[in-house]
This record gives structure tokens, C-alpha cells and sequence, in this order.
């Protein structure tokens, strides 16, 4: 097996590199203090075609596999540049689209997607719900003239108002009356600008520079065209898109230890107290070693996770392990850096405690990592279901 890159897949784990020569990382703040969505830096990521990475060249995308989408992840977020939009946006919705859209649906959608022309969220989440998908109660009706309508909530989706198109997980049968909890889910395609749909923005304590919304739904009309795949299966469609965002976020998570931990190598190597550089105290040396090994440990189990989703092989358990990995490794790295900084850790100048809400987001979203444990607990070992 070999474990080097070719000189393509250098060539995307670098792009992040090169992307910071015109939007940094102090670009990338700025859009998360003001809250603005980075427009410039999505365009040339487009541009670039880093956005359609995985969609097919026929579609306007670069035809690439998941294994150079975990390296471009890595890269960006390498630099301090993690574009949760580009996850949860462009590849949750370009993906399925590609994957279950009628011909139809891929024209209208994946080239101007992948150009970034337009820009998508993806809405699994409920009140009431929680983690728990199969109670949803955000529903489709049909109301006699071949077309639906659709009535419910959805919470926390990330930069709903700033997207074109929304990614809807909804059901057209009640939790009460299937016969199997996974039957009776529909996803919709629905224009964010639809009448009947009303957003309303929820403060969180995260910087970054993508909203969230809860989104109310009332008689949003559905036609066949805003129906992704079967009416009824939409499980299927919404159960494959769950290792690729594992896979993706293990990336982020991964990278984002590495740019902290770069940070802080910098800075202790500099730093001279007690006449001599702060990097040589092991109480410093020893934590950023042991997390620059999980770090390394993580990437490698997501990478290899990557690679199995490219050979079409179950990936379930690798998607699931990296991703709890790399969530506790990215915290660890923080951590540990931000240790190194002192004080200066915690000031908007050095940025390193602004690190430590995004990192700690993954442990919750978008699956905690106690779900996590639950499938790996259940479906890898062999142990009895818990909840
Ligand atoms: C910044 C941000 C962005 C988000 N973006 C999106 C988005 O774009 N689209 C979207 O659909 N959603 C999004 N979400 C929602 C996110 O996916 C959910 O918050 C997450 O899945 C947890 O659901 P919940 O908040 O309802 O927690 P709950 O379901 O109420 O769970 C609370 C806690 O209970 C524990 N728990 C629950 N069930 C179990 C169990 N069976 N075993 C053990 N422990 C359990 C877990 O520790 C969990 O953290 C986002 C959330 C945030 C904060």
C-alpha cells in the first residue's frame, strides 16, 4: 500500500496554501465577526473548482473522489480556513443531487452550484425531533393536484437565508403509521425564497461566518420537480449522505489541530521565559506531542475511510471512528496550544481561543459523538442497542 500522495493530490492537500496568499485566515475572521458570508473567497474556491469537487465533469464538476475531497478539507482548514458551508452547503446537497436528481434537476442545479452561482443548505434538524430523525414531523401533503404541501420546522441550518436552495428532510407519512421508522421520508428541493417559508436567525456562540436559522414551513408548495428521488425513500438518499459528512468534518477537524498546533510550535519555540524558550518545558512539548500523534492518527483513519467511500466499500465504521477521533484529537491539539500562548491565548490578536468553539462544535454537530459511540458500540462490536 502506498501511503505518499501523487503530485495531483499534493497538489489539493497545498490549494489551502495558496488560497491564503488572498484570503487568509484574517480575511476569514473578519467575515465570522461581522458575520458575513466570505462571497469573494467561495467564488474563487469555485472558481477554482474546489466546490464541485466530487460532482462529474458532465456537470460542471471536477470528477474527483472523496479521498481528494478529505486532502482539500485538510488543506483548507491546515491554514485555519474551515468552510463549514462548503460541507454542509455544497457537498450535502451537490452530492445527493448528482446521486438521485432526475436529468432535469442536475442541469438546473449542479453546474451553477459547482460555479457558485448558487448555494445550498441542507435541513435535517427539528425541535422536537433532536437527534432522533425518525420523529420528524416536518411533513408533505398532497393536496389532490399532483403537488404537495409542506408544513413543519426546522432548526439550526446553516446559512439558510444566505442559500438559493435548501435540501428538505421531510416526511409524507407520520412516524405513527409506518410499518418500518426509516419508511416514509421524502427529501424536497425547495427555493429558499418560496412563499410560505419564514427564517428566523438563531444567535450562536461560534465564530464563524455562516448563519443559522430555524425555518418555518407553511403550505410551501411542492411539485414532482422539487421531489429528490421517490416520494417514500427519501431515507435511502438521506442514510448515504451520512458517512461523507463524517468523512468531511474528520478533515476539518484535523486540519484545524494542525494550524493550531502549528501556531503554537511557532510561538514556543519564540517565547523566552525563565531564559529559555517555553517549547522545551515538557510540561508544554509533551501535550502537543500526544496531540500532533491523535492528529496524525485521525487523518490517516479518515484517509483511509476516504478510500474505502471511492472503492464503493462499506465505510461505516471508519467514517464513524475518524470522526469521533478527530473531533477529541482537534480538541486536544487546542488545548494544548493554547496553553503554550498564556495569556495571549485568549485575545482576539493571537485568535487561538476562538479555535476552541468550532473544535468543540464537532463533539455535538452534526452528530454527537455519543451517537457515535452508539454505532460504533452497536454495529462495529456487536454489543446490545442502548437506546
Ligand atoms: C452551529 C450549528 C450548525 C448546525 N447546522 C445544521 C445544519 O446545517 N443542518 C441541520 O439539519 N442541523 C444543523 N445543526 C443541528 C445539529 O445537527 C444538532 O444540534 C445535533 O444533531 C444535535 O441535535 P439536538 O441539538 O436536537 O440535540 P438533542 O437531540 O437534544 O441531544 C442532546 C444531547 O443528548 C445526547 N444524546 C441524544 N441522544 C442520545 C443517545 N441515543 N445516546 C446517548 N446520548 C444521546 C447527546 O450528547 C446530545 O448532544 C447545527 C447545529 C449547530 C449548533
Amino acid at each position: 500500500m502506498d501511503f505518499n500522495l501523487n503530485e495531483q493530490e499534493q497538489m489539493i492537500y497545498e490549494y489551502g496554501q495558496n488560497l491564503a496568499k488572498d484570503f487568509d485566515r484574517a480575511y476569514w475572521v473578519n467575515c465570522a465577526e461581522t458575520r458575513a458570508f466570505p462571497t469573494e473567497m467561495y467564488k474563487k474556491v469555485a472558481q477554482d473548482g474546489f466546490v464541485g469537487i466530487m460532482v462529474p465533469e458532465a456537470y460542471g464538476g471536477a470528477g474527483l473522489g472523496m479521498f481528494e475531497m478529505v486532502l482539500f478539507q485538510e488543506g483548507l482548514s491546515n491554514v485555519g480556513i474551515p468552510l463549514l458551508s462548503l460541507v454542509v452547503g455544497a457537498t450535502m446537497s451537490l452530492g445527493p443531487i448528482g446521486d438521485h436528481g432526475t436529468e432535469e434537476q442536475k442541469q438546473k442545479y449542479l453546474p451553477a452550484g459547482c460555479a457558485g452561482d448558487l448555494r445550498f443548505c441542507f435541513a435535517i434538524t427539528e425541535p422536537d425531533a433532536g437527534t432522533n430523525t425518525m420523529r420528524a414531523t416536518t411533513m408533505i401533503k398532497e393536496d389532490g393536484n399532483g403537488r404537495y404541501k409542506l408544513n413543519g420546522r426546522k432548526t439550526f441550518i446553516t446559512d439558510a437565508k444566505g442559500s438559493d436552495y435548501m435540501l428538505v428532510v421531510t416526511r409524507n407519512v407520520h412516524h405513527s403509521e409506518v410499518e418500518r421508522k426509516t419508511d416514509g421520508f421524502t427529501v424536497c428541493i425547495v427555493d429558499t425564497k418560496s412563499p410560505g417559508i419564514e427564517m428566523q436567525p438563531i444567535d450562536v456562540s461560534i465564530s464563524i461566518p455562516e448563519m443559522q436559522y430555524q425555518i418555518f414551513f407553511d403550505d410551501v408548495d411542492i411539485g414532482p420537480e422539487n421531489i429528490l428521488g421517490e416520494v417514500g425513500k427519501g431515507f435511502d438518499i438521506l442514510f448515504e449522505s451520512l458517512n461523507p459528512e463524517r468523512i468531511i468534518l474528520s478533515a476539518v477537524c484535523t486540519g484545524l489541530g494542525r494550524y493550531a498546533m502549528g501556531r503554537a510550535v511557532d510561538y514556543a519555540n519564540d517565547r523566552v521565559v525563565f531564559d529559555r524558550p517555553i517549547g522545551a518545558y515538557q510540561a508544554l512539548q509533551h501535550p502537543l506531542a500526544k496531540a500532533k500523534t491523535e492528529i496524525e492518527m485521525a487523518s490517516l483513519m479518515t484517509r483511509k475511510a476516504a478510500w474505502l467511500f471511492d472503492q464503493r466499500l462499506s465505510c461505516g465504521a471508519e467514517a464513524n471512528m475518524s470522526k469521533y477521533a478527530a473531533a477529541e484529537a482537534s480538541m486536544h491539539a487546542i488545548d494544548a496550544s493554547l496553553q503554550c500562548f498564556g495569556g495571549n491565548g485568549f485575545t482576539k490578536e493571537y485568535g487561538i481561543f476562538d479555535l476552541y468553539p468550532i473544535a468543540r462544535l464537532m463533539k455535538t454537530a452534526p452528530l454527537n459523538s455519543e451517537m457515535v459511540l452508539n454505532f460504533i458500540g452497536e454495529h462495529v462490536m456487536g454489543l446490545p442497542r442502548s437506546y
